[in-house]
């Protein structure tokens, strides 16, 4: 499925924190950055986070710019991107469109 990037602004702007949302060309995954607190997550781990919409992945980040620089590299950061199946199989809250 693909979407413009009209839909993908009106969707981050429907969900709490969330920045901005992209589909990553390297995975095909959807990706959101968040701002933790507004989105309710924990902020133990820093104030910013990006989440694998797809398969439920999320990282904290101190910085917005940090999050921002891990945004495109799911692969870098979400388990299932990473290619671990049993993550996969164990995935809750999968958040895509
Ligand atoms: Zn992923």
């Amino acid at each position: 499925m693909r979407y413009t990037r009209a839909q993908l602004r009106a969707e981050a702007r429907r969900r709490a924190g969330c920045k901005a949302l992209r589909v990553c060309r390297s995975t095909g995954t959807l990706v959101g950055l968040y701002e933790a607190g507004p989105a309710n997550l924990d902020t133990d781990d820093g104030a910013w986070a990006t989440v694998c919409e797809t398969h439920g992945g999320i990282v904290m980040h101190q910085t917005r710019a940090i999050a921002e620089s891990h945004l495109s590299h799911p692969e870098e950061w979400c388990p299932v991107c990473q290619g671990d199946s049993e993550e996969e199989k164990n995935y809750e809250n999968v958040r895509a469109l």
